[in-house]
């Protein structure tokens, strides 16, 4: 059966918010690349779908980034303005924002300096917080189906 882009997008919305509760948050975002690659959905409608939600409010993005040399953590943060031109990790290292900026537009050694982390807003506790009891109400419904259903009492 064809569906419309729009109720496409309603269920890949659906059923992201439902992937995100299940992995709980924060989110690590190449879980959720992990994800979509077994499910074989498109990562740009996954990111669009990520877009939508922190446009309307319900997440928020972190970059979590660790120091080059050593591994350590150097804090996380909103935005690249956030970042403060030295960021000087636990073992000393000196590491400046240009460094940091310069590695993590290298598709070879960005991801073993920053994690993506996908954050719930106040405003998106209370959505997922609603979502989750939903997904709870209908499991338990179909539990009590199956049984009854089932030869079992
Ligand atoms: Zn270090």
């Amino acid at each position: 059966m064809m569906t419309s882009p729009n109720e496409n997008k309603d269920g890949l919305m659906s059923l992201l918010a439902s992937v995100l509760v299940d992995l709980g948050f924060p989110v690590i975002y190449s879980n959720l690349v992990y994800w979509a690659k077994v499910y074989n959905i498109p990562l740009d409608d996954v990111d669009e779908a990520l877009r939508t939600l922190k446009e309307e409010g319900l997440l928020e993005i972190k970059y979590v980034f660790r120091c080059p040399k050593c591994g350590s953590p150097l804090g996380e943060y909103k935005h690249i303005h956030d970042v403060p031109e030295i960021l000087v990790c636990p073992n000393s290292h000196e590491i400046s924002k240009k460094e940091l900026v310069s590695i993590i537009q290298d598709p070879d050694e960005a991801d073993r300096i920053v994690t993506i982390l996908w954050y719930p807003t106040d405003k998106g506790k209370r959505f997922f917080r609603t979502f989750q009891k939903r997904k709870e109400k209908i499991l338990q419904r179909r539990i009590v189906e199956t049984i009854s259903k089932s030869s079992f009492c």
